[in-house]
């Protein structure tokens, strides 16, 4: 391993912003903070990384390692200390002073801030506490913080930390424990399991204090976990998981901070590598559910797997990086999350991959057109949301529109609706749009002609890259793709 002593904090700043590129969970959202007299900055509900480049990376943190040294061997990371790479750490005086600096001049909005593993989790997490505790306590810095917590490292390290920062993550990277024994010797599923539970625990004791816990209990779905749509009570989720959270929030269990700052108020989210292990998106859907059902998770992030090390346990990627693949798992996270689906819904055993040529969404409605079409003027929220080309907004239009009169065509397209999806799907009071007919072989011909635009667009994304500090930021050289934005505004 080489390291270099002698960097500049520049250099070190290109080689470890460089080196976080490959962790895409960095979206920011969930934590809304006035600014205060006295400290540095704010953080706002809707999210701090306003910008994504087309692939759905975001570029407004401060995305850094600490180091890039790793005693650990993953066979799949460029970080792994079999690789003759040039290393380097920042020490917490330096990542302090680099956030600071960059707030101030306005290129940032927060710090996100990964690491390789020093010495040991517990040297490594220690010292990601230490930069925290400074830019909080020292610096009063009273933006957005992300920091990875190490597997391995001790409880009450974490605890702490996680008092201090607004979200924390951890990689799950293999969806499954043979996936990990094969390409990260060093991790085990119960060793990144177990922090995961002590957060979710945490974040609940925590909310458990706060006057709207009670709302929140009633609102939460175990069947998305995430819960985040959830205009209408009951529809169709129920509260049992969530009052599981509470009686244990309620047990005692929790031992708040002193000074009464909530414990990861952005809640946490993990990473899945794609394409790395052959499991398949059955296996990659069924994973995230249960991180949502179960450990309460605030985004699953998926990451095509790219190959950057020779290695004879890696897959061959004639194709390059499977970011099709990626797009459809993110398609069909959103409707975990948003859409009220179960991933038994969308995939099973028998049918374990998602159609190339069709999102999860319209793949699943051409599958069961015995529920179409769908009458607008009469149908539930619940019922909307499965409609293709209606998203969270678009229903919830509807709903409001409809108790002024009728709706017609017409209407549902200034609501927001996309028709060139929506329209083979659903009634305006009683009769489908001219010309088209329920008929599985004929939308299909539809539909694919329309998607296969966008997944030219996906597959041939030559500008696939990391933004960073560095670059000159023409972010129009990639394609954004009506897809992505749809999806990134919930309207698949
Ligand atoms: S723990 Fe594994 S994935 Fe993380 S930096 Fe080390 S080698 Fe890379």
């Amino acid at each position: 391993m080489l390291i270099q002593e002698n960097l500049s904090t520049g250099e070190k700043l290109k080689i470890l912003s460089d080196a976080a590129k490959y962790d895409v969970s960095c979206t920011s959202s969930g934590v809304k903070r006035k600014g205060k007299a006295g400290h540095l900055g704010n953080a706002h509900e809707a999210g701090i990384c306003h910008s994504f480049a087309a692939d759905g990376r975001c570029i407004s943190l401060l995305k850094i390692l600490m180091t890039n040294q790793c005693i650990y061997d993953c066979k799949y990371c460029v970080n792994r200390c079999s690789n003759d790479t040039l290393r380097t750490s920042f020490t917490p005086e330096e990542i302090c002073g680099l956030t600071m600096e960059f707030y101030r001049r306005n290129y940032i909005e927060g710090l996100f801030l990964s690491s390789g593993v020093l010495y040991s989790p517990d040297y490594t997490m220690e010292r990601i506490f230490q930069v925290v505790l400074k830019l909080r306590n020292h610096y009063r810095f009273n933006g957005y913080i992300h920091v990875k917590a190490i597997p391995g490292a001790s409880p009450e390290l974490i605890r702490q930390t996680g008092f201090l920062v607004d979200r924390m993550s951890i990689n799950l990277e293999l969806p499954t424990a043979e996936g990990l024994r094969k390409l990260a010797p060093g991790k085990t599923r119960e060793k990144i399991l177990q922090p995961m539970r002590q957060i979710q625990q945490g974040i609940w004791g925590s909310r458990s204090l706060t006057a709207d816990f009670k709302d929140e209990v009633l609102r939460i779905s175990p069947d998305c976990g995430g819960g985040a749509a959830r205009p209408v009570r009951g529809a169709g989720f129920s509260g049992g998981a969530a009052l599981l959270h509470k009686d244990f929030a309620l047990s005692g269990n929790f031992q708040p901070d002193p000074s009464g700052r909530p414990f990861v108020p952005a809640g946490q989210s993990t990473q899945m590598i794609v394409g790395a292990t052959p499991e398949n998106d059955f296996q990659m859907m069924s994973v995230a559910q249960a991180l949502y059902r179960n450990f309460g998770m605030k985004r699953v992030f998926y990451s095509a797997y790219v190959p950057v090390n020779e290695d004879s346990s890696l897959p061959a990627l004639p194709g390059g990086p499977p970011l099709l693949r990626e797009h459809r798992l993110y398609q069909a996270d959103w409707l975990l999350r948003f859409y009220g689906f179960r991933a038994e819904e969308l995939l099973s055993e028998d049918r374990p991959n998602f159609n190339v040529f069709l999102d999860p969404k319209c793949d699943w409605a051409l599958r069961h057109l015995e529920l179409f079409p769908v009458e607008v003027n009469r149908a539930n929220y619940a019922q909307l949301l499965r409609v293709p080309g209606m998203g969270v907004k678009s229903a919830r239009r509807i709903l409001a529109a409809r108790s002024q009169g009728r709706l017609d065509f017409g209407d549902l397209k200034k609501l927001g609706v996309v028709m060139k999806r929506a329209v083979y799907f659903i009634t305006c009071s009683g009769r489908m749009m001219e010309g088209v007919r329920l008929d599985q072989d004929y939308i299909t011909g539809c539909l694919v002609g329309d998607e296969r635009r966008a997944v030219w667009d996906i597959e041939h994304k030559d500008c696939y890259r990391q933004l960073s500090l560095f670059d000159d930021m023409k972010l129009s050289a990639c394609s954004s793709g009506e897809n992505q934005v749809m999806a990134e505004r919930g309207e698949i």
